[in-house]
C-alpha cells in the first residue's frame, strides 16, 4: 500500500460494543488526534472510537467522573485542563507529578492513571531521526508547558548538558531550578534570550530545541526566535511548532546546512505512547502519521 497517495478513510464504525477514548480541551479547536487515533483504530482493525470533547474549566470534575462512569478507556488531556485533572486521578505518573501536568489519561477498570507522554513522545521523534540526546549538549528554548516536558525529558536521558534560553529570564530560572531537582544534571544554564551570553548558548548546542510558538500559523513571516546567524551547521535544529512544519527557524537552520526536526515528529509520538497505553498495541506510527499531515492540508 502506498501511504503517499493514499488517503485515509478516518471515520469508524461504532456498534454497542466500541470502546470510547477521547481528549478533552477548552476550546477544542481542530485537534488532530481525532484522525490521528481513529486511522491507528481502524489500521489494526480495533472497535474503538475516539472523539474531541469540549469541557469549559469548571466542568472538569464531571469530565472525569464521565470518564469513570461511562467506563471510557482513557483521554487525552490537553490545554487548559492539564494540572486541573490531577486531582481525580487515582494514581499520577512520576513525570506527570514532577510537570504537574497530565496529557494522557487511562481507565484500567475503573483505576484512573495519569501520565505525560510530550517529553517521551518528543525522545522518540529524535530518535526516529537516527539522534540521541544523550552525551549531546543541549539548548532548550522557551520555560513553557512544552518546554518542561521536553527540558526533562532531555535531562533524564543524560544529556552532558543542558542550557535553558527563555524571553522572561525568571521562568527559566525556575524550570532550571526543576531539571536539577529532578535529573542527574547537577547545574543547568538559565539565561534570557537577550543575554550576552545567549549568542554562545546557541553556537555551542549539539542539539538545538525550539519551545516557543514563535514562527506559529497565522505569524508564519516573524524573525526566528534567535538570529539565523546564531545557527550552525553541525547542530540539530528542532522546533516543536507543526503549523506550518518548516517554521522560519527551520528554514534558516536548513540554510546554514543543520538538520531539522519539526514539531509533527513529538505530536506522533506522543499520541502513539497514548495509544499503546490504552490498547497494549504498538502503534502503527506511519498510518498516525499520514493522518496528522492530511489533517495539517486540510487546516
Ligand atoms: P506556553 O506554555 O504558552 O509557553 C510559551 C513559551 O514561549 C514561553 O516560554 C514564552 O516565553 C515563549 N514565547 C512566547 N512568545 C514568544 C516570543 N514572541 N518570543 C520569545 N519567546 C516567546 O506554550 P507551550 O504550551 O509550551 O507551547 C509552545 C509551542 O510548542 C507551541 O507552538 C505549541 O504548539 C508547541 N507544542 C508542540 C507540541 C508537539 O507535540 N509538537 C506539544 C506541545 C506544544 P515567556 O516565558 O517569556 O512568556
Amino acid at each position: 500500500m502506498n501511504l503517499t497517495t493514499m488517503r485515509l478513510d478516518t471515520a469508524v464504525d461504532i456498534n454497542g460494543e466500541t470502546q470510547i477514548a477521547g481528549v478533552i480541551a477548552w476550546p477544542v479547536g481542530h485537534s488532530l488526534s481525532p484522525p490521528m487515533h481513529n486511522a491507528a483504530f481502524k489500521h489494526l482493525g480495533l472497535n474503538w472510537a475516539y472523539a474531541a470533547f469540549e469541557v469549559p474549566p469548571d466542568r472538569v470534575k464531571q469530565a472525569i467522573a464521565g470518564l469513570r462512569g461511562l467506563q471510557m478507556r482513557g483521554l487525552n488531556v490537553t490545554i487548559p485542563h492539564k494540572a486541573a485533572v490531577v486531582e481525580y486521578l487515582d494514581e499520577v505518573s512520576e513525570i506527570a507529578q514532577i510537570l504537574d501536568a497530565v496529557n494522557t489519561i487511562t481507565n484500567v477498570e475503573g483505576h484512573l492513571t495519569g501520565y505525560n507522554t510530550d517529553g517521551p513522545g518528543f525522545l522518540r521523534a529524535v530518535a526516529e531521526v537516527g539522534e540521541e540526546v544523550t552525551g549531546k549538549r543541549v539548548t532548550v528554548i522557551g520555560a513553557g508547558g512544552a518546554a518542561r516536558a521536553v527540558a526533562v525529558a532531555v535531562a533524564r536521558a543524560d544529556a552532558e548538558e543542558l542550557t535553558i534560553l527563555n524571553r522572561t529570564a525568571s521562568r527559566a530560572v525556575q524550570l532550571s531550578e526543576l531539571v536539577t531537582q529532578h535529573s542527574p544534571l547537577a547545574a543547568v544554564p538559565a539565561l534570557g534570550l537577550d543575554a550576552p551570553e545567549a549568542a554562545e548558548a546557541v553556537r555551542s548546542a549539539d542539539i538545538l530545541i525550539d519551545c516557543t510558538p514563535v514562527g506559529m500559523h497565522p505569524h508564519e513571516d516573524v524573525p526566528p526566535v534567535v538570529p539565523a546567524g546564531w545557527l550552525t551547521g553541525h547542530q540539530l535544529v528542532c522546533d516543536l511548532t507543526y503549523n506550518p512544519r518548516e517554521t522560519v527557524l527551520l528554514q534558516a537552520a536548513r540554510q546554514v546546512g543543520a538538520r531539522t526536526l519539526d514539531g509533527t515528529g513529538m505530536l506522533v509520538h506522543q499520541g502513539a505512547i497514548a495509544f499503546e497505553r490504552w490498547t497494549g498495541q504498538e502503534a502503527p506510527v506511519a498510518i498516525m502519521r499520514q493522518a496528522l499531515l492530511e489533517g495539517l492540508d486540510r487546516g
